[in-house]
């Protein structure tokens, strides 16, 4: 922890302006909180017989079966009995209103929280019985609008993956859309990206946010798609890319976007509580009336 408050003031400290670092700082705090209180979970596992291996691996599916979680004791099940199945591989996207509980799926999948009763399987094992190290490097977790930290493009790509290697770096540029960008930057890889002046735009944030994932090879990549607008150039990379990530390991989308789930092998349509549906678009589209509600707006907002 000790190292990693001393990285946030390497990357604070370049950065003459106060008002920025001080977002920054206050990022990283938050990120320091939510770790602290990971550490903090009781029943770490004892991980014996796991032979699930680590990150670089094949593709893992997913599975929850009746799963029930309340964020407190006192609080309503924010997930009341919740089942859907991820095989290895492809994609699958989450959909539904606000407040039905699709964030809260990660969050139970990375274990920053437990789920009270059922079972959750990831690569066929209980999550409870992956040590969590080794269950966290399976998995790749790009939050809902991640945060771009100050410091350069090849700082913000390489944090979470210090081992990658420069072909490692170029591959993730690629399929990530980004080389052009790349290219386009004053000093490359090496422009800070945070500064001012060089400010990269919400659908170039994302796909940051993409390949720094990418880079730790994750076995099943969680993707918490970004709801901010994106214009017609951006959206239709972040659908390429998506597709072309999903030919590699798994990936699991929370969509805010149709454009993200027409191509998707399955979507899975949670409810306050529950899964209601579980289809294709097309299948969806004919069979599920909140499904057709949600695909008629185009999403974004929830
Ligand atoms: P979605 O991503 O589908 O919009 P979430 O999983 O974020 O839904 O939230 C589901 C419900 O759980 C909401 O009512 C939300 O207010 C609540 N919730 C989410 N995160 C927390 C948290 N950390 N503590 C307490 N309640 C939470
Ligand atoms: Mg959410």
């Amino acid at each position: 922890l000790i190292a990693f408050l001393l990285y946030l003031f390497y990357l604070v400290a370049p950065i003459g302006q106060l008002v920025e670092g001080a977002v920054q700082l206050q990022n990283g705090l938050a990120a320091l909180k939510r770790i602290r209180e990971i550490e903090d979970l009781p029943g770490e596992p004892d991980g014996q017989a796991v032979a699930v291996g680590q990150a670089g691996g094949d593709p893992v599916g997913l599975r929850f079966e009746d799963v029930v979680f309340r964020y407190g004791e006192d609080r309503a099940a924010v997930h009341d009995g919740v089942s859907f199945e991820v095989p290895p591989g492809g994609l699958t996207a989450l959909v539904g209103p606000s407040g039905a509980g699709k964030s809260t799926v990660f969050a139970l999948i990375e274990r920053f929280y437990e789920h009270q009763e059922g079972l959750i399987t990831v690569g066929g094992v209980d999550i409870r019985d992956w040590p969590l190290a080794d269950l966290r490097a399976a998995l790749g977790y790009v939050e809902q609008d991640a945060p771009v930290l100050a410091g350069t493009l090849r700082e913000n790509l390489l944090f979470a993956a210090p081992e990658a290697t420069e072909e490692d770096l170029r591959g993730a540029l690629t399929r990530t859309r980004l080389d052009d960008l790349v290219a386009r930057l004053p000093e490359g890889l090496e422009t800070p990206v945070g500064h001012r002046g060089v400010l990269l735009s919400g659908g170039e944030r994302q796909r940051v946010a993409i390949a720094r994932a990418l880079l730790r090879k994750p076995r099943l990549l969680l993707l918490d798609e970004a709801t901010s607008q994106l214009d017609a150039v951006n959206e239709l990379r972040l659908r390429e890319v998506i597709a072309e990530v999903a030919t590699e390991t798994t990936v699991l989308v929370i969509a805010h976007r149709l454009s993200t789930v027409t191509n998707a092998d399955r979507i899975v349509v949670m409810e306050s509580g529950g899964v209601r549906a579980v289809g294709t678009h097309a299948e969806l589209v004919g069979s599920d009336d909140l499904y057709r509600e949600l695909a008629a707006t185009q999403f974004l907002v929830s």
